[in-house]
């Protein structure tokens, strides 16, 4: 008979198996970094069998290779959800990382729309700190790189029906990354927006990090760097609602219709990741209360006119990979709308940048950045 599954079981009940001295890998020098290519010595696995009470125990073991029956549902019908969050060494040699506590939430509500498991977020973030602290070697010495958390949960069961998996596996992997966009030319992004891309619709599950979100627009991305650009736009509807930007939140910066600065971004109206980095800034601007700071739905031929009549003063990405990333052009319907973010004199974009990094190294004590 099937037993109610248990809760997360506790972090206290971890066991540990460290990679013998001549397993442990060379750690690779910053300027050598490639986004997760590079994966630390170890890994956090947990498994998870409602017939056998739920949660297993927390193992941290050598990384290894996985063994899935081919049937697993992962690998059928994408039952599966990741996380993205960073650790960042401090001047202070403190490693911190930030709102873990979002990321769990996330993740926990990516479990609930795909049928896996949910978990109690602080073991878990106590786990992976455990994770970080025996890899923490891997955390690179430098404010130009960090490590990059990747928590997995996929569907394990071996079985073809497309149901609630009872058996899962959460892991976590761990890779040193320098800065996102490299270092080719001028580090602002020019975007693709190509209406017949489409990435998310209402009712579907735009809004969760979840495999299947991802996998399809890898062809599109592609055409989009294939014509020059480095990150498709994302529209959604007849109207051309502008929503993300590759794995990215944008904002944009404008003057309004009452002559004062308003930064815009996105709703979370179910199209949009809920971005950590978005959150943060939204909180961080309405503290500044410098400008106005509103959520809505802007469209392409609203940012085409505002830019006509030079209002647009900035655009910016934003997500753990990047932090913030610059736009500086958008193409939309023939024409390319030059953005003049990196003109401004003293841009808000970089003043956002600045305060994160200065939270995430430690350079000022703030409750998002928690130490391990
Ligand atoms: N949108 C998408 C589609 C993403 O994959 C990400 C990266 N997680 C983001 C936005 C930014 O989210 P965050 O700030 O939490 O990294």
């Amino acid at each position: 008979p099937k037993t109610e599954p248990q809760s997360f079981r506790q972090f206290a009940d971890i066991s540990v198996r460290l990679a013998s001295p001549e397993r442990l890998q060379p750690k690779p020098e910053v300027k050598a970094l490639q986004f997760g290519k590079q994966f630390s010595d170890h890994m956090l696995k947990i498994e998870y069998h409602a017939r056998a009470g739920g949660w297993q125990q927390p193992i941290i073991c050598p990384l290894e290779y996985l063994s899935l029956h081919p049937a697993a549902k992962v690998l059928h019908y994408a039952v599966e959800l990741f996380e993205g969050m960073k650790a960042y060494r401090g001047r202070d040699g403190v490693i911190r990382i930030f709102r873990p506590e979002l990321n769990m939430l996330r993740m926990n509500m990516s479990a609930l729309r795909t049928g896996l498991p949910g978990f109690d977020s602080e073991e878990l973030i106590k786990c992976i700190s455990r994770l970080i602290s025996i890899d923490s070697e891997w955390v690179p010495h430098s404010e130009a790189a960090s490590l990059y958390i990747r928590p997995t949960l996929i569907g394990t069961e071996p079985a073809l029906g497309v149901t609630e998996p009872e058996s899962a596996l959460l892991y976590v992997i761990l890779c040193p990354v320098g800065p996102y966009f490299g270092t080719k030319g001028s580090n602002s992004v020019s975007l693709l927006a190509d209406p017949s891309f489409v990435r998310a619709w209402p009712g579907g599950v735009g809004d969760k990090k979840v495999g299947s979100n991802y996998g399809p627009t890898i062809l599109l991305s592609k055409t989009a760097t294939r014509q020059g650009f480095h990150q498709v736009l994302w529209l959604y509807g007849e109207d051309h609602q502008i929503t993300e930007a590759g794995t990215m939140n944008i904002f944009i910066f404008i003057i309004n219709d009452q002559g004062e600065r308003e930064l815009i971004t996105s709703p979370l109206n179910g199209l949009i990741l809920p971005g950590i980095t978005r959150q943060s800034i939204i909180e961080m601007t309405k503290e500044w209360g410098q400008f106005q700071v509103t959520e809505r739905v802007m469209t392409m031929p609203e940012l085409r006119s505002l830019s006509r009549e030079g209002r647009v003063l900035e655009v910016f990405g934003a997500g753990t990979a990047c932090i913030v990333s610059p736009v500086s052009s958008i193409h939309y319907s023939g024409e390319m709308i030059q953005i003049p973010t990196l003109d401004q004199p003293s841009p808000v974009y970089s003043r956002i940048l600045q305060t994160l990094l200065a939270i995430q190294y430690g350079h000022i004590e703030h409750p998002w950045a928690r130490r391990i």
